[in-house]
Order: structure tokens, then C-alpha cells, then sequence
């Protein structure tokens, strides 16, 4: 039997990097090369966010244009990846065994969070994808079971790919680039130390033992998703830095991943 997959977090940046992917957008693609491949990705973005878990199930993906004030090429771009109506079942039934509440949606497409960095990775757009929202009103523990309940799914090659964002401030985002401040790199350096660490405890209580929490993460869904790829690892996960790196100044382009 094949090893199982590890889960990934990335974090997705700019709509722009579909245009212009830069030095994150070679390292997706080289990613999508040097994984096992996986018969199906469950995506879990920043970019779908609801009060219980909602899974989509449709037999072909839309491309959501979530995104205003973009260049019009930007809205040209489709990325038709089938949908992954059996995935989405057996998320229903994890969760559901886990009595975690779980709503399905068979109308729903890829939103920006899931097909950028897929496009970059799978450019065939020929994998199987359904997609899982956050909650932004639970805290990181919620999210870490939510990811636990769905640990099997490592061992049945789908790939758990959650993308949001390792420091996102949209306000204070510098468009022309620009030097990476000192908040963000604090915040970036701490979550790399304590996922390196394992230090779990401190992991989930990021809010209060993260410095510059709030100025990293000033609204929490680009953070959520990293829990969740963590708990879908597994107990105990190890962590592994596949890629750091800022764009616009102060976001985060860091992506992990997470094996038990
Ligand atoms: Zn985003």
C-alpha cells in the first residue's frame, strides 16, 4: 500500500499570482510535481466561510471570480477540475461519525483560495475537488478537530490541501511591494518555530501567545485552514517548512506540511 499523503497548508496571496505567480507560484508547481499524486484533492479556503462545515458536491467545478477590481484577464481564467461527489460523501460520513455538523452544497464552484494555488500545482485541472469552509466563529481547537475527524482520508490518497493565509492584513498590504515589516516577520518567524516545535498547545492558543496576533490575523479566516491540515495529519503531527517568503510587503506566502 502506498504511504499516506501529508496535508498541506499554502497560503494563497493575491488573486495576481494567477497572472504572476512568482517565486510562490514555482514552488506550487514544483509541489504538484513532487507529490505522490492524489486520486482527489479536498481543498479547504480561507475564501468559503460558514457557521457549520459545508462540503461541495458538484459532478463539475465552476471557477468563482471571488474578486473585485482586478484586471480583466484575471477574470478570463477557468480552471474545470471535476467535482468529487464521493469525496464529499465520505467527508459527510467522517464528520458525521465525529458528530460534527456538516451541510452539503452541490451548486458551489472553486473559489480564488482553491483554484489559484491549484492551477499552479494540477495545470491539467484534471484531479477531482471538492471544497471545505471554515468557521470563522470557532477558534483553532474547532479546526483542529475538524481536520482530525478527516484524518483517514490521508490513507485513501486524497490529498488535504488547505490554502488561506500565514499573515494577511489587507490594510496593510504594501501593492507596489516594498520591505516586509517587523510584525509580520515576528508573527511568520513564531508560527514557524511552533509548528517545528510541535508545540500544539501553544499552536491553538495562537491568539493569545502569537505576538502581533491581531495585526497578522486581524480577522481569523486566512488563518483557520493551517489548523485544519494540521489536525488531517493526525495525532501528533510533524511539520515540515516547505516554503517561506512575503508579497506585497507584509503577507506571508509560507506553506507546510504536516505528516504523523
Ligand atoms: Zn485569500
Amino acid at each position: 500500500m502506498a504511504a499516506p499523503l501529508p496535508t498541506v497548508f499554502l497560503s494563497h496571496g493575491s488573486p495576481m499570482l494567477a497572472l504572476d505567480a512568482g517565486a510562490a507560484g514555482q514552488f506550487w508547481q514544483k509541489l504538484g510535481r513532487e507529490l505522490p499524486r492524489p486520486d482527489a484533492v479536498l481543498a479547504v479556503s480561507a475564501h468559503w466561510t460558514t457557521a457549520d462545515p459545508a462540503v461541495s458536491a458538484t459532478v463539475a467545478n465552476a471557477t468563482i471570480h471571488d474578486f473585485y477590481g482586478f484586471p480583466q484577464p484575471l477574470y478570463q481564467i477557468s480552471y474545470p477540475a471535476p467535482g468529487a461527489p464521493a469525496l464529499a460523501k465520505r467527508v459527510t460520513d467522517l464528520l458525521g461519525a465525529a458528530e460534527i455538523p456538516v451541510g452539503v452544497d452541490s451548486a458551489r464552484g472553486l473559489d480564488h483560495g482553491a483554484w489559484v494555488p491549484l492551477k499552479n500545482m494540477y495545470p491539467l485541472a484534471n484531479l477531482p475537488v471538492a471544497q471545505l469552509s471554515v468557521q470563522p466563529q470557532r477558534d483553532a481547537s474547532w479546526h483542529v478537530a475538524l481536520g482530525r475527524a478527516l484524518a483517514p482520508l490521508r490513507r485513501e490518497n486524497v490529498l488535504v490541501l488547505a490554502t488561506g493565509g500565514a499573515v494577511h492584513n489587507l490594510r496593510e498590504m504594501a501593492r507596489d511591494g516594498g520591505p516586509t515589516p517587523a510584525w509580520a516577520r515576528n508573527f511568520d518567524d513564531w508560527l514557524e518555530r511552533t509548528l517545528l516545535a510541535g508545540d500544539e498547545a501553544a499552536f491553538v492558543d495562537w491568539t493569545r501567545q502569537a505576538p502581533e496576533a491581531q495585526r497578522a490575523q486581524p480577522t481569523p479566516e486566512h488563518f483557520l485552514p493551517i489548523f485544519v491540515a494540521y489536525g488531517a495529519a493526525g495525532a501528533k503531527p510533524k511539520a515540515e517548512t516547505l516554503f517561506k517568503g512575503f508579497t506585497l510587503g507584509s503577507m506571508s506566502m509560507a506553506a507546510y506540511r504536516f505528516d504523523a
